[in-house]
């Protein structure tokens, strides 16, 4: 047994079918009077449903919500949340709803309760972004960490089989990289071998089946525990590139890590032995890295760069701006060797272990 720090930061969470029902006695749990409810996109339908239930206690509703959390949408929150004299944050969707709450806790130190709608995992970590132009900056602040996380299977049903196979790679991709964290620990480890396990079984079955309340329950699970392993680990190279690229190259997030992901794992797991092994096990593959190509097939989801709209003339900067950021990475990280990645990643071939 190696030695571990097993630092988690809590969160209440309620994961059941029909959950949303709850969310009123959630926020009194919470001593909430004046409620700002954030919600953009389709998850609207569910936040409208929301403020029916809560009624005068949602005193502002904010429906600009962008992916990657625009720093001039971000102030323009803050100052209606202040201005509404909010006591809590009640955020409907996915990474981007739930990102645009964190901006606002983090200048105000209000509380959030999260009802999740994809399987991004941003309700269960204490990291927000914010993006200013063509930057994206990133920081953990334990203020931010949503104090109670919903999970609903039934919200998830309207997620298009398509986005549900990208968000699914999103979360493959933290429990990937939890599994050679450096800061990993027994519990981690644990959490992401499952998640996994989980992922590869639930999401062909939600693909083949949108509809299927099952499948999407355990898919939930799953990035419900890629959430957990986000909050609390370090993440390697594979992030670090989708966070440059992301923020720099405004590429769509989950799409993004669907198709870096078998790269960076093929160029990892040489160095990371107990987590091959882990994966391996997991996904039920010999090449773990090829189960996690062969997985993005098999759902639809992008495996190629150039699918998501990345260009080859940008392999040498973004590389030398993932490189200047120091990855904590298993493998030692140079210019070439991120180039070499970008550039099978954008071919979207089988990975070469
Ligand atoms: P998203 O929240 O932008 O949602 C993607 C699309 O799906 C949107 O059009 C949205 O309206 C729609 N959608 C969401 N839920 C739906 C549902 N149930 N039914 C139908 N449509 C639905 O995308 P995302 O991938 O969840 O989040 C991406 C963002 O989250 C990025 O900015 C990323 O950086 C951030 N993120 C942050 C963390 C963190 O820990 N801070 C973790 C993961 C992702």
């Amino acid at each position: 047994m190696q030695d571990f720090v097993h630092d988690v930061p809590a969160a209440r969470v309620v994961f059941a079918r029909g959950a949303l029902a709850q969310v009123p006695a959630e926020v009194e749990r919470l001593a909430a009077e004046r409620v700002v409810l954030i919600s953009g996109g389709y998850e609207k339908v569910y936040a409208d449903g929301i403020a029916d239930r809560l009624g005068p206690a949602v005193v502002d509703r904010l429906e600009q919500v962008v992916m990657h959390v625009p720093a001039d949408v971000a102030a323009e929150a803050v100052t209606r949340a202040r201005g509404a004299d909010a006591d809590l944050l009640l955020s409907v969707g996915g990474g981007s709803a739930t990102g645009l709450a964190k901006a606002i806790a983090l200048e105000t130190d209000l509380p959030i309760l999260s009802v999740a709608t994809t399987y991004a995992g941003s309700e269960m970590t204490p990291i927000w972004g914010l993006t200013d132009g063509a930057h994206k900056t990133t920081g953990r602040d334990r203020r931010v960490l949503p104090r109670t996380v919903i999970y609903d299977p039934e919200l998830t049903l309207s997620l298009p089989a398509d986005l549900s196979a990208a968000s699914g790679m999103n979360a493959l991709a933290h429990l990937v990289e939890g599994l050679y964290a450096p800061n990993a620990s027994p519990i981690t480890l644990l959490q992401a071998e499952e998640g996994v396990r989980a992922l590869a079984d639930a999401l062909p079955r939600v693909v083949d089946d949108p509809a299927d309340l099952h499948a999407r329950g355990d898919a939930l699970y799953g990035a419900w525990l890629a959430g957990s392993v986000l909050g609390v680990a370090t993440m390697g190279l594979h992030h670090k590139i989708c966070h440059v690229l992301g923020g720099a190259f405004d590429l769509p997030h989950a799409p993004m890590h669907s198709a870096v992901l078998s790269s960076v794992t093929a160029f990892n797991l040489a160095a990371a032995p107990d987590a091959a092994v882990r994966l391996r096990r997991a996904l039920g593959a010999t090449d773990p890295a090829r189960g996690v190509w062969e997985l993005a097939r098999q759902i639809g989801a992008p495996t190629s760069l150039s699918e998501v709209g990345f260009r080859e003339e940008l392999v040498d900067p973004a590389a030398a701006q993932i490189v200047s950021e120091r990855p904590v990475n298993p493998r030692a990280v140079d210019e070439p060797a991120v180039r070499g990645i970008l550039y099978r990643a954008l071919a979207g071939d089988a990975p070469r272990t």
